[in-house]
């Protein structure tokens, strides 16, 4: 597969957007990305990428952190993505993943205003399998804290974290990892946001305990408070209490909702997937494919059966 992807301002194959070895970025991890999913609907005929404005406005926020510099609006790079879904005539879901990063090709960690971003879309698909429940491990890592890298913001450098995670919860023999913070609450899962059931409320872990500020999170809060009229709190998660919940989930981009039934060998409530989660998997899902009118606005059609719009 050598699709067509925005480098160095210009559209060309995957195969020919190349760095140099000495990139700050590869050396440093001094890069940020995003991930949207694009979900192609037959009936409509159209590929819809999923709240792809938040995400753009997501990673203009996150690039001032590291002070890289992304010149387009939200809105136009939201368009770029669009076309580069027309200019490879994708007629099927796919994954974007835009990065800026800092290009300079030399020793040094300083950084300078030599900015540049890519962005790439592919075909994809489920990402993890999670149709009988998932079984995740508490690490042994802790989840990055935001005064020593900022996990909100979605830094290359800070995914060897969740790449340290999943190795380690993988060899352990469980699908997915949960972080605990440095003072042991629960974070969040290696690319994925996590809640619980507890007494009838939905729990989920506030944005000052180094979680990414999930936009599949927001999402589904949105739908439980508006479609299941549940009470959605965000504060802090003792591991005990997740242990001792009726149910839990990741929610993610990747993952869209993916329901845990064990943790650390413990079954969450009755060890199957429970009514919530089933509710919410399927709420999103039909959000997400253009089935729930009222979230239409979430969806942004990219046109990919009408022909391409830019000649750059
Ligand atoms: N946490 C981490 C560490 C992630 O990498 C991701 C994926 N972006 C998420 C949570 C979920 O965020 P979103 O719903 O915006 O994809």
């Amino acid at each position: 597969m050598n699709p067509i992807v925005w480098f160095n301002n210009r559209f060309i194959p995957l195969s020919e957007a190349n760095v140099n070895i000495l990139t700050h970025a590869l050396n440093y991890g001094t890069g940020v990305f995003e991930g949207i999913r694009g979900y192609y609907d037959e009936t409509q005929r159209d590929l819809f990428l999923v709240r792809a404005l938040d995400h753009y406005e997501r990673w203009k926020k996150n690039c001032a952190i590291l002070r890289i510099d992304v010149p387009p609006a939200p809105a136009d790079l939201v368009e770029l993505t669009s076309e580069l879904c027309r200019r490879n005539e994708f007629h099927l879901s796919v994954y974007a993943r835009p990065l800026a990063y800092k290009a300079s090709a030399r020793i040094g960690v300083a950084p300078d205003n030599n900015d540049a971003y890519a962005v790439v879309v592919i075909p994809f698909g489920v990402y993890l399998e999670s149709d009988q429940g998932i079984h995740a491990g508490i690490v042994s890592w802790r989840r990055v804290e935001d005064n020593a890298i900022p996990g909100r913001a979605k830094i290359c450098g800070a995914y060897v974290n969740s790449v340290l995670a999943t190795d380690e919860a993988r060899r352990n023999g469980f699908d997915e990892a949960i972080f605990l913070t440095e003072s042991g609450h629960v974070a969040e899962g290696a690319t994925c946001n996590l809640f619980m059931v507890r007494n009838g409320q939905l729990v989920t872990p506030p944005a000052t305990d180094n979680i990414l500020e999930g936009i599949t999170r927001a999402s589904i809060m949105e739908l439980a408070k508006n479609e299941m009229r549940l009470e959605v709190l965000e504060r802090s998660i003792d591991r005990s209490e997740l242990y001792q919940a009726d149910e839990a989930f990741f929610t993610g981009t990747a993952v869209e909702l993916a329901p845990i039934v064990k943790v650390d060998h413990r079954n969450i409530g009755s060890g199957q997937i429970g009514p919530v989660a089933r509710q919410l998997k399927s709420l999103y899902f039909d959000a997400t494919r253009g089935r729930l009118p009222q979230y239409a606005r979430w969806l942004h059609p990219t046109g990919v059966h009408t022909p391409s719009l830019v000649t750059a």
